[in-house]
Parts: structure tokens; C-alpha cells; sequence
């Protein structure tokens, strides 16, 4: 009896060890349905089985408002607990060599990581003039290891798989995500299935197949491609259930530990400044980019390192923006675009964008505005960076320079406004299509129009 006491204490014993350090390891808490207010378990070693692999609320009320396909979930954390046990000057007053430096405020007990995240904030003296703003700042994402802010959200969503245990993952992606989590996959030594529009620009798609992932490809844009993977003609959800019980989830604006990489931008912004820029301007193709600044920046307001919230600029391109549009129509959910636009910003054409309700609330609650821009205006920004700044990046990260300046000239941004733009990845993944036939005499065009503009 005497044995059978102890075994039963040193097992306790064993559970509550266990249970103290994976709690000094993260201060989460529960995943949290935005709409119903409804909270799901997180344990260190699974999803919680409500879940069904998908990280759907499953209230019937949620389930209706998102046709199935659209995430909800966020994470939560004991922030109380937080700021007793951790310095938080110290965290934010020091500069991070990587995002892990915040790795308190992420959800995962130990980080996989290639080194993303501490990118560089660059003060564009050279824009001054050109973007009519005395102080814009460059938060220049392409330095993360597949070059693009991508790589936050795979490292944190990667190092969730191997928590639990998942031997593969798997995603929907116009490009960029895809390249990211085949490259950590690979680090992770997991199996890796994407799904990309054929249209992907070539050089994401030999990374993808370079890292050893398995590619799908299918015509149509990033939307077409998700809906075919998460909902067949009868929308019984049959591809889906096959293809995430066998892979962890890690779809854009559906897992939501993706998310929770991308705040980190906005705690690096604040620790580069020691303070909150007046807006921080960033493209939005579903809008979980932006959804995660937004947590970033008011996670800072509640855990009081800053007082008060910084204004976004949300960008999308000229009759691919049902973001865009919804905000026009004062909506909450975005406008359906049912032929959208071609264009050189593959990273955000869209016509649904999936995290719409979310992003459209945090544009809402930070007093921001959305401006749509033309592939004219992006490659004529994109030239600019890249004479002025030396900065190559892709169309897509170039819309925020060409939006900035039109909210400039409307009077949406003041000259003594503090600007950082969230430039999202670099030049070097789409250089196929920036030399594409149908572009050369455009590019030569615009080429030569800044070239003329700069002075020697
Ligand atoms: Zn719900």
C-alpha cells in the first residue's frame, strides 16, 4: 500500500512539474471564438478534439456566419500573471535578435526557429520627397529567412505541430506562405503539402518543390484554390477532413497561432521607436497580417508599455480590394469581387479575403482608412524604392509606398505624421513576373519616368 502511495505521488508529482513548466514557458491561456466569445482548451500535446482539426468555433451561429472556411480563434493569455513575472521594460526597452525575444507572449513552449523576425526599420530620408512625409519608416520584412513576414507566422505555427506531435503540415498559399512553411517543414523534418494558383510566380513554386514539399497547383487565384481544398461542390467539407487529419492545419486566417508570429512586427516596431508611429500602413490580401499587428499593438496598450494605438493604413489593389469595398459600403464582412483584377501584387489580389471581419474591426477600432492602388502606381513606387533606397521589393509590398501617398495628397496623412510601412517581402521571389513579356514595355516605361525623377 506504502508503494502504491508513493507511485501515486511521484506521478503527481510528475503531472504538476510538467504542468510548471510548460507554464513558465507561455502565458497562454485558451483559444477564443472573436464572435461568441466561446473558449476552447489548449493542451501542450493536442487541439482541443472540438476542434475537429480546423480550428472552426462550433457554435451553429459561427458556423452559418462562416460558411465553414473562415477562423475565428484567438489566442489568449494570462496577461495579469504576465506582467507580475516578467520585466516588460526590460523586454521592450532592448532591441531582439530575433522575434523569439517576445517569446513570453507567444503560445509555443519551445520555438522552432531560422532565425526570423528582428528585421530591419530603415528611416527613408531619400522618400521624404517623394512621399511628401518627414518621417517614414521601412519595416523591411524581406531580411526574414525566406524573405518574406511569412516566416513569423511558420515558425510559430510549426513549432505547434511538433507540440503536438503532427508529422506533417499543410496550407493554401498564393506564394509566399507556401515557400515559408516548406522551408520550416524541412527544418522541422515534417512532411509538407501545399496547394498555390497556378499562376504562383515560378520562383515561389521551385522553392516549394526545393524544400522537398509536395506542390498542388490549380487555376484560378488564392480563394479559388482554398475553396477547392476546404469545401467541395457540396460543401461537405470531405477534401478537407482527408486532407487535415492527416496534416496540421496551417492555413492563412484559419490557424491562429499564424497570427500571433505576425504581432511580434508590431513589438519590434515599438522597441525600434520606443514609442507608437502615428500609422503603420500594410497590405492586405486576407487581412491576417494585419489582424496581427493590430493584436501587437494593443496587447502593448493593455500590458501598459504604451498608452495609445497607432492608426492603420490598410492597401489592396484596384477591383481586387473586397476589403476595400466593404469599408466604402460601411460593411462588416467583406464585399465578394466576383472577376477580380489581375495584377503584378499577387500576394493580395483577392475576393473574399478571408480574415475580413476581423481586419475590418481593427480598422474600425484603430481610426484607420483602406486605399486601393494600380499596378501603375505599385511599379512606379517599387521602382522608386529600389533607385532611391537600394530596396527591392515585390509588387505587393511596394502598394503601401503608392497608398501612403495618396492618403498624403487627400489629406488623410499629415507631413509631421510618423509612417511605418510594413514592406511584406522582397523583390527577389518575383522576379519572373516583374520581366514577364506583357510588363516589359510598362516597366521600361515607369523605369524610365523615376529614373528621370532621381537626382544624381
Ligand atoms: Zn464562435
Amino acid at each position: 500500500m506504502a508503494n502504491f502511495s508513493l507511485s501515486v505521488f511521484f506521478f503527481l508529482q510528475t503531472i504538476k512539474q510538467e504542468r510548471e513548466e510548460e507554464r513558465g514557458a507561455t502565458f497562454r491561456t485558451s483559444l477564443k471564438c472573436i464572435f461568441c466569445g466561446r473558449e476552447y482548451e489548449i493542451s501542450p500535446h493536442r487541439e482541443d478534439g472540438k476542434l475537429n482539426h480546423r480550428f472552426q468555433c462550433i457554435n451553429p451561429s459561427c458556423v452559418s456566419k462562416h460558411k465553414w472556411i473562415y477562423g475565428s480563434l484567438e489566442l489568449q493569455y494570462d496577461y495579469e500573471q504576465l506582467k507580475e513575472e516578467v520585466n516588460l521594460q526590460d523586454l521592450f526597452g532592448s532591441k531582439p535578435q530575433s522575434m523569439w525575444h517576445y517569446k513570453k507572449l507567444l503560445p509555443v513552449a519551445t520555438a522552432l526557429t531560422l532565425g526570423e523576425g528582428a528585421t530591419s526599420m530603415i528611416y527613408s530620408e531619400r522618400l521624404v520627397s517623394e512621399l511628401d512625409i518627414k518621417e517614414p519608416m521601412l519595416k523591411y520584412e524581406g531580411t526574414n529567412p525566406t524573405g518574406s513576414f511569412k516566416d513569423r507566422e511558420s515558425a510559430v505555427a510549426v513549432s505547434r505541430a511538433l507540440e503536438i506531435g503532427a508529422k506533417g503540415v499543410a496550407c493554401v498559399s498564393s506564394g509566399n506562405a507556401a515557400a515559408s512553411l516548406a522551408s520550416y517543414a524541412a527544418h522541422a523534418g515534417l512532411s509538407c503539402l501545399v496547394f498555390t494558383p497556378t499562376d504562383a510566380s515560378i520562383e515561389k513554386q521551385r522553392f516549394v518543390q526545393f524544400a522537398g514539399a509536395r506542390l498542388v497547383t490549380v487555376d484560378g487565384i488564392f480563394e479559388d484554390v482554398w475553396e477547392l481544398v476546404n469545401r467541395n461542390p457540396n460543401r461537405d467539407l470531405s477534401i478537407s477532413k482527408n486532407v487535415f487529419s492527416s496534416y496540421y492545419d496551417c492555413n492563412p486566417a484559419l490557424n491562429p497561432y499564424r497570427s500571433e508570429g505576425d504581432k511580434t512586427t508590431a513589438y519590434e516596431i515599438y522597441s525600434e521607436l520606443q514609442s507608437v508611429p502615428d500609422w503603420v500602413v500594410i497590405p492586405i490580401g486576407n487581412g491576417s497580417n494585419l489582424v496581427g499587428i493590430w493584436k501587437g499593438f494593443k496587447e502593448l496598450q493593455s500590458l501598459g508599455v504604451s498608452n495609445y494605438l497607432p492608426r492603420i493604413l490598410g492597401v489592396q489593389v484596384y477591383n481586387a480590394d473586397p476589403i476595400a469595398e466593404a469599408w466604402r459600403q460601411c460593411k462588416d464582412q467583406s464585399v465578394r469581387i466576383e472577376s477580380p483584377a489581375d495584377s503584378v501584387a499577387e500576394g493580395i489580389v483577392a475576393k473574399d479575403s478571408y480574415d475580413a471581419p476581423r481586419a475590418l474591426r481593427a480598422l474600425k477600432e484603430s481610426n484607420g482608412v483602406v486605399a486601393s492602388v494600380t499596378d501603375g502606381e505599385t511599379l512606379e513606387h517599387l521602382f522608386l524604392c529600389m533607385r532611391r533606397e537600394g530596396i527591392f521589393l515585390e509588387p505587393t509590398s511596394a502598394t503601401v509606398l503608392a497608398a501612403a501617398q495618396k492618403m498624403k495628397q487627400e489629406g488623410v496623412i499629415s507631413l509631421d505624421d510618423r509612417v511605418v510601412f510594413v514592406l511584406t517581402g522582397s523583390g527577389l521571389k518575383t522576379m519572373d513576373t516583374m520581366v514577364r513579356e506583357n510588363m516589359k514595355d510598362k516597366a521600361a516605361e515607369l523605369y524610365e519616368r523615376v529614373s528621370a525623377q532621381v537626382r544624381i
